[in-house]
């Protein structure tokens, strides 16, 4: 029989608070960090992040034969976990995922902001078949307003998909409010809620911006 642990509560903000995420956090904050070692954290920290946006994965048992006898274990139910990085900050965090979980699949959404409406709009969608059968990880490092990832959110229940998580790295308490209010089966996943969102739509004290400071183009 598969385990299911308890699902997590509707509207549920999870604060990854393990004291090496928090150091790694701090110095992606620093202005001074560099575009290499920015990389490098964001990947870090994505890792011991997806640490815990899985630990309340269904399991099932299987027969394993040791070096000395047959016995039971645990694995994971169901299909292959899909991550889907919302572009292009969101491309930063998969392959740290990637190293804890190397046989997840993955998708992508890209989205744009139309001028006139001022609403996100997919540009480009690619998931995996079979959505509504497999454990979504949507993963964007900042959530601002919250805009794109309800956007995002939207895209991929468009698509099937029952079982999404948010995975970010810094929140601002508007963008969580937004997410759980469009979607409040959705829990959000993050290093830090941050205080509040500056005029330009930037997360304060935050860390700039994402995308730029992970590809270099500021
Ligand atoms: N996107 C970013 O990259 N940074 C912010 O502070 C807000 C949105």
């Amino acid at each position: 029989m598969p385990t299911t642990p308890e699902p997590p509560a509707r509207g549920s903000l999870t604060l990854v608070r393990h004291p090496l995420v928090q150091h790694k956090l701090t110095l992606l904050r620093d202005k001074n960090t560099p575009t290499k070692i920015f990389k490098e954290l964001v990947d870090e920290i994505a890792m011991l992040m997806a640490y815990e946006a899985t630990s309340d994965l269904t399991l099932e048992p299987t027969v394993v034969e040791t070096p000395l006898e047959r016995t039971t274990g645990q694995r994971v139910a169901g299909k292959k976990l899909t991550l889907v990085p919302i572009l292009r900050a969101g491309l930063g965090m998969v392959e740290g995922i990637l190293k804890l979980v190397p046989s997840a699949r993955v998708g992508h959404i890209g989205l744009y902001r139309d001028h006139k409406t001022l609403e996100p709009v997919d540009y480009y969608f690619k998931v995996p078949a079979d959505a509504a059968e497999r454990e979504f990880l949507l993963l964007d490092p900042m959530l601002a307003t919250g805009g794109s990832a309800v956007a995002a959110i939207d895209a991929l229940k468009r698509a099937g998909a029952l079982r999404i998580r948010f995975l970010c790295l810094v929140a601002a308490p508007s963008g969580v409010q937004r997410v759980h209010q469009a979607h409040p089966d959705v829990p959000v996943i993050s290093a830090s809620l941050d205080r509040e969102l500056n005029a330009s739509g930037y997360i304060l004290p935050g860390l700039g911006d994402a995308g730029d400071r992970l590809f270099g183009t500021r």
